[in-house]
């Protein structure tokens, strides 16, 4: 059992594995990724703070929150997640990192919940992301977003005042191991948005994409280990089926798995 200030220094641990559907088995889908003393949540869905509760984890140990896109299962935690953080005393600046098209919204999500800067003890800042700028958090830790087509089902409600379709993958350097995260996608093509790189470790979500054409991903890019993600109950066996093909390398991710990333 680790205890609350036990974050090693280099590792990404999955605080939920789960689909946008409700789950007691999964939380919804979110990532703690640590390297060179910076912590990352990638997303804080629905639940989030829970999540931190079950995985034992101070709230306060988060330095950014990195949103991959706005579906209620990888945002709709966020101001929570900043009460908790201000019922807990945080004192250092907390960063939000997230597409420049989010940024409004984000910010008046967090002022209609009533967390004022003048009321919070830390600063809330926002970083905006662009298409291929790599973001350097701190020494050995970096990553780069690439737009996927996760939203495009929505264009025809691009007429919305203020709507965004922002959905991004990523691929994260630690210590020089390239992690490339699927987040939620659109199709088999956005699998391949980062095929230009060498991948050490994918991440891939499963609702959106099928196993098979996720199996054909790992092998043509090459990819060290493949874990799956974004699991809703009903496709855990389909998740298993895929991992017998080859279990040491490819592995059904749950709640609380720690990978090890010094390198
Ligand atoms: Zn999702």
């Amino acid at each position: 059992m680790t205890g609350k200030n036990s974050i090693i220094k280099s590792e990404l641990r999955f605080i939920g594995t789960g689909s946008g559907r409700a789950s007691l088995k999964r939380h919804h889908s979110s990532i703690l990724l640590s390297g060179g003393n910076y912590n990352l949540l990638i997303d804080a869905g629905d639940g989030i703070s829970r999540a931190f509760l079950s995985a034992d984890i101070s709230y306060n140990k988060i330095d950014g929150i990195l949103l991959t896109h706005l579906h209620p299962d990888h945002y709709a935690g966020l101001p929570s997640l900043i009460v908790q953080m201000k019922m807990n005393k945080r004192v250092n600046d907390l960063t939000i990192f997230l597409h420049k098209s989010l940024r409004d919204f984000v910010s008046r999500l967090i002022y209609h919940s009533y967390l004022f800067s003048a009321k919070l003890k830390f600063n809330i800042n926002f970083i905006l992301l662009e298409d291929n700028r790599t973001m350097t958090l701190s020494k050995g830790f970096s990553f780069t977003p690439r737009q996927n087509t996760h939203l495009e089902e929505y264009r025809e409600f691009a007429n919305r005042e203020g709507l965004s379709f922002s959905c991004s993958s990523f691929l994260f350097n630690i210590n020089g191991t390239n992690i490339f995260y699927s987040g939620d996608v659109g199709g088999k093509d956005d699998l391949y948005l980062f095929k230009d790189s060498k991948i050490d470790l994918m991440i891939s979500e499963i609702t959106h994409v099928s196993l098979e054409e996720i199996f054909e991903a790992f092998r043509i890019l090459n990819a060290g280990k493949l874990y799956l993600t974004h699991i809703t109950e009903g496709d855990e066996s389909k998740a298993a089926a895929l991992a017998n093909r080859s279990p040491s390398t490819i592995i059904p991710a749950f709640d609380g798995i720690i990978l090890n990333l010094q390198g």
